[in-house]
């Protein structure tokens, strides 16, 4: 009998929650991971998030077969079939996992634990992923906060009731199944390339996390940590993370990792509002949605410098600042009235770092539709924008090198005239 390991969005060896508790019992772990065909069949065939992965799994995989004779099996299917085939191979005794909030997450692995236990096989899920889940936050009179400050205030007290122990299950790997010959597959048999896009490396130094309040804002230094798809997908252990941040007396970093959170639990408490505005009146805006004119924002050629920058830098890198990411979600919902949820999916497409949770919070949050967003009033303006992150034009000369010459459009639209139309149309939306 062996137990099974399923890694998802937790991987990593070492502090794994869930697989220490796999590892710790009398039965030899078998770590699966599996390309889950529901997701995969919607991405391009070089796309920059599969190769990442198929990295961070061989980079285990590796590392188990050299210490341990042991490995991971991979499979390219659904959920349903990988676990259809390793039940003909295995007689499993229980499958563990970390807890995955998503609301697809949330639908598979109800389906897979139904399935398991119809032969009589335990589903184990753990928290791995946050300090606090689903109802582990809550107002005194119960409820989720949906304004960020009184969260971030509950959580840094709930936080101090709790003992963040590690969990070595780097010290257990010895109880892997051993067998390096599990089943494997590669890139292409998925039909996918290697990508051009190299994620970089993350800095969480002393250095940064105490400054980070005054270099956050600056796109065109390396001010932030650039932790978000490490994080996004598990190859960092989050409570380490925590403390690192605690250390520091500047607790800016430490918000900015409560804020994903937050988000995760809105999410969680709300899935409907994956592709609702949170507050219903904003589903009433009239959105102009030209698909000439997201093509132009979507392309970097809007004719605002630091929007087309910004953009650039997404197309090209996978990642975006977050002052950029604020800026061009701004500028398509409210300069050109088109939908969030229209950016939110191209974000959904190219963005290394791409979490439901953050991704819907950020652009309801620009598109002012969202818990604790921007007034729909404050529209930011681009040319003060610049002025204010972007001084030097240090950031926007790196993505657009044609700037100052007759190749650079002209801007699409004229910045008075659009926040006029903006503020009529939601006015019009949200008055009761
Ligand atoms: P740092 O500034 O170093 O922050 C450290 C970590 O804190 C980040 O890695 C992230 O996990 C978390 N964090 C920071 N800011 C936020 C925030 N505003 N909301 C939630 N978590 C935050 N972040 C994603 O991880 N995935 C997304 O899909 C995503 N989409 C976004 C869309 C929009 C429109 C906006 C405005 C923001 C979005 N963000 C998203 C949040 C933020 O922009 C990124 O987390 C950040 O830019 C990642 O870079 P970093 O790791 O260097 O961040």
């Amino acid at each position: 009998k062996v137990r099974v390991f399923w890694f998802r969005r937790d991987m990593r060896l070492e502090d794994n929650v869930g697989l220490y508790h796999a590892l710790s019992g009398d039965f030899p772990v078998v770590p699966l991971f599996i390309f889950d065909k529901h997701i995969l069949n919607e991405l391009p065939e070089d796309d920059a998030r599969i190769s990442f992965i198929f990295e961070q799994l061989q980079k285990m995989r590796s590392h188990l077969q050299d210490h341990y004779e042991s490995s991971i099996a991979t499979y390219y299917s659904t959920p349903e079939e990988a676990f259809h085939e390793l039940l003909k191979e295995f007689e499993v005794e229980a499958v563990y996992t970390n807890r995955d909030y998503e609301p697809y997450a949330h639908q598979r692995d109800a389906k897979i634990s139904a399935l398991l236990a119809k032969q009589g096989i335990e589903f184990h899920d753990f928290k791995d992923q946050v300090i606090f889940e689903k109802t582990e936050v809550e107002k005194n009179d119960g409820g989720m906060y949906l304004v960020f400050t009184p969260y971030m205030k509950q959580w840094k007290k709930e936080f101090e009731n709790i003992d963040l122990k590690p969990f070595p299950s780097e010290d257990l790997l010895g109880n892997t199944y051993k067998n390096s010959r599990l089943p494997n597959v590669s890139l292409s048999d998925m039909g996918f390339v290697k990508s051009s896009i190299q994620v970089p490396d993350y800095t969480i130094t002393k250095d940064l996390l105490e400054h980070y309040e005054s270099t956050r804002n600056i796109p065109s230094i390396e001010g932030t940590s650039r932790l978000s798809p490490y994080l996004r997908f598990g190859m960092i252990g989050y409570r380490k993370l925590v403390q690192k941040a605690l250390s520091v007396k500047n607790e800016t970093f430490l918000n900015e990792l409560i804020w994903r959170e937050f988000y995760k639990a809105i999410l969680y408490h709300h899935p409907e509002t994956q592709n609702r505005a949170f507050k219903p009146k904003y589903d009433r805006i009239e959105w102009r949605n030209d698909e000439n004119e997201f093509e132009k924002w979507k392309k970097g050629k809007t004719g605002y410098p630091i929007v087309d920058a910004g953009m650039r830098q997404l197309n090209e890198t996978g990642w975006m600042h977050n002052r950029l990411r604020m800026v061009v979600g701004s500028f398509l919902c409210k300069h050109l009235l088109i939908d969030w949820r229209w950016g939110e999916a191209y974000f959904a497409e190219k963005l290394l770092d791409y979490e439901m949770s953050s991704n819907v919070g950020g652009w309801q949050w620009v598109a002012g539709s969202g818990v604790d967003a921007a007034p729909y009033f404050r529209i930011f303006n681009p040319y003060s924008q610049t002025d204010r992150f972007d001084k030097d034009k240090k950031y926007i000369m790196k993505w657009i090198p044609e700037l100052n010459t007759d190749r650079y459009p002209k801007p699409m639209v004229e910045h008075k005239m659009a926040r006029e139309r903006c503020l009529e149309t939601y006015k019009e939306a949200v008055k009761s």
